[in-house]
Parts: structure tokens; C-alpha cells; sequence
């Protein structure tokens, strides 16, 4: 099969072929058709430090797809052959309190696909039965394909819990775009959106966004609080990773306020945690990955009811072959999601 990997301790992928997957009796081997680029693939692409670190060289890239179940082991009952799939990315080991608590996406020994085992940038890909996700029929592709980012946004909402909030969104790339929408469907009072280009701040208007800053206007605090009710929203939802975004998120939030963090900073940060969080009496959740399955059942909901539409986000789609332009797109165009057609004819 082809896939996409990572073969070299240094910049950019390789593609080239290699063995199918073999399958253990609780295996799915699925054919990816659409997989996206996320933030974590361009880590993996630049090797920047936290790669070079964590990813095994060798291993094929890429954790958000959809697809088709090709083969399934010899104990799978859930699933059968040319099923339309996606699956959950981060594999918990199933065996420590959090797996046995259901709360995987806090495994302290959690394995990633694309990550730290083989990913979807390829032909075929090799999941364990409970990771696999059944793909309701109404969700088309492009979106089922992106059902991992969905979840991120849906648990970083949720766990802010802000029906009846006025929230803030720091940064409108493409989860903060998800979550501006799911935000709205969840019932805030208000949903002001930061960022530093006018043509993201226009498609968090058409997601429904209630006010939309440019964090470039001198005095853009002072517009963020008047459409937040005065003193400050309620909830602050960080998308952007930027230290200034944190900080500033921070200082904006009211006291007794809420901030759920996704966005990760390139470099450690320093904060006054005493005027920001103490003193304020902020609780700050971090949020890592989706709940399994909690956030998929949400997310799957938003999609199928209507609720959450995603016709603001602009998708670019090209041909695995061509990752290379794929992944300078990605780069540059944070509000785009750029997916490859991995199985399709011509990829
Ligand atoms: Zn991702
Ligand atoms: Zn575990």
C-alpha cells in the first residue's frame, strides 16, 4: 500500500510503499478515503523539538479520516466489511484507572495514531474495534472526515459549559470556527471571537458568532467587555495557543469565570497566576483530545440535527500525491481545512 511517513529524522514525509496492516483478532482494518491535516501533522512535517522527541521514525502520519472497514478480525462483532468509518485516534492502554473509569483521553499511557503508531496517511490503516466509529449516514464525508477537530471543539465547549455564558473564542482557525458554532447551538447568551484576520473574523460571523474583535485595534479589551455585558465574558474558550491570547483571555474573563485551554502555547509561559487565576477565582480546565464516547455522541447530534452547520469553513481537498502542496496550504491557511483523498482513484 502507499502511505505517507515519516522516514527521516528531519523535515517533510515520504511516500512510499509498504506492508498492508495485519490484523490481531480484535483488529479493523479500515481504507481511509479523505484524511485531514491538522496542527499536529505540521509538528510532525517541520520536526520541530516536541517530533523529534515523541514520533518513532517510520511510522505513517495522520489521525483524522474517514473511511470503509476493508477486513475485520476474527472476534469483531460491531462492525462489518465496507462500512463507513472514522475512528477515535488516541488508543488507551484500557488497563489503568482512567480506561476503567471511561475517561481514555486521560490514559497516562495513551498511544496516538500518526502520533505513535501508524497512521491514516495511508491505504489502510489498523484500529482496535472500540476506537472504530460508525459514521451515521446523513454526515458526509468532508465532515465525517473531520469528526476528531469536531470533537476537540464540542469538549472544549462543553466542559466550559456555557448555555447562558458570554464567551469569548481566542483564535478563529478552523476548531475555533467548530466552536464558535457549537457555542451558539449550546445556548450562549453571547459569542464575541478574536483573531488577527479580518477573513477568519468573517467566517466566525457566519458561524454565528454574536460580535467578532480584531485583536490588532488598540483597544480591543475595552470592545471584547462591552459585548461581553460589561464586565467581562463569562467563559473564556482558547483556541489559539498564543501567549498574548492566553494572558489577555485571561485578564478579560470575570471573576468567578471559567477558561477551558486548547490551544497549545509553542513555549512553556509565564502568568501572573495570582491576578489572572487566584485572586479571580477562575476555573481553568485543560482539555485534551474528546471524551470517549461522550463528545463523539454530541458531536454526531450537533451534526445530524441541523445545529451545527459547517458551510463557513472552507475545505481544500488534494490528492495524497501532492501533500506537499497540501501541507503549504495548511500552513498558511489556518481557517482551511485541507484533507487528502487517500484511497480515491488518482490520490
Ligand atoms: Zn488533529
Ligand atoms: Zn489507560
Amino acid at each position: 500500500m502507499k502511505a505517507l511517513s515519516k522516514s527521516v529524522a528531519g523535515p517533510g514525509l515520504t511516500l512510499s510503499d509498504r506492508a498492508i496492516p495485519t490484523l490481531g483478532e480484535n483488529d479493523v482494518l479500515i481504507a481511509p478515503t479523505y484524511a485531514g491535516i491538522c496542527g499536529t501533522d505540521h509538528h510532525i512535517y517541520e520536526w520541530d523539538e516536541w517530533s523529534a522527541q515523541t514520533v518513532p521514525i517510520g511510522i505513517a502520519v495522520g489521525h483524522e479520516f474517514v473511511g470503509h472497514v476493508a477486513a475485520v478480525g476474527a472476534a469483531v462483532t460491531g462492525f462489518r466489511v465496507g462500512q463507513r468509518v472514522c475512528g477515535e485516534g488516541h488508543i488507551g492502554c484500557g488497563l489503568c484507572r482512567e480506561c476503567q473509569n471511561e475517561r481514555s483521553h486521560f490514559c497516562a499511557k495513551v498511544q496516538v495514531i500518526g502520533v505513535n503508531l501508524d497512521g491514516c496517511f495511508a491505504q489502510y490503516i489498523r484500529l482496535p474495534e472500540r476506537n472504530v466509529w460508525p459514521i451515521d449516514d446523513r454526515i458526509p464525508d468532508v465532515i465525517a472526515a473531520v469528526m476528531d477537530p469536531i470533537g476537540n471543539a464540542v469538549h472544549t465547549v462543553s466542559a466550559a459549559q456555557v448555555q447562558g455564558a458570554h464567551v469569548l473564542i481566542t483564535g478563529a482557525g478552523v476548531i475555533g470556527l467548530i466552536a464558535t458554532g457549537v457555542a451558539v447551538a449550546y445556548g450562549a447568551r453571547s459569542v464575541t471571537v478574536v483573531d488577527l484576520e479580518v477573513g477568519h473574523l468573517e467566517q466566525a460571523t457566519a458561524m454565528g458568532a454574536s460580535a467578532v474583535v480584531d485583536a490588532r485595534e488598540p483597544d480591543w479589551m475595552e470592545t471584547v467587555k462591552r459585548h461581553s455585558g460589561g464586565e467581562g465574558p463569562d467563559v473564556l474558550i482558547e483556541m489559539s495557543g498564543a501567549a498574548s491570547a492566553i494572558t489577555k483571555g485571561l485578564a478579560l474573563v470575570r471573576h468567578g469565570g471559567t477558561a477551558a485551554l486548547l490551544g497549545i502555547p509553542a513555549q512553556p509561559l509565564t502568568l501572573d497566576l495570582a491576578s489572572l487565576v487566584i485572586f479571580k477565582g477562575l476555573q481553568v480546565i485543560g482539555i485534551t483530545g474528546r471524551e470517549v464516547y461522550k463528545t463523539w455522541r454530541q458531536a454526531e447530534e450537533l451534526l445530524v440535527s441541523g445545529q451545527l452547520r459547517l458551510d463557513a469553513i472552507d475545505f481544500k481537498i488534494l490528492p495524497m500525491v501532492d501533500f506537499e502542496r497540501a501541507f503549504d496550504h495548511a500552513s498558511t491557511a489556518r481557517s482551511t481545512k485541507v484533507l487528502l483523498t487517500v484511497g480515491l482513484e488518482n490520490s
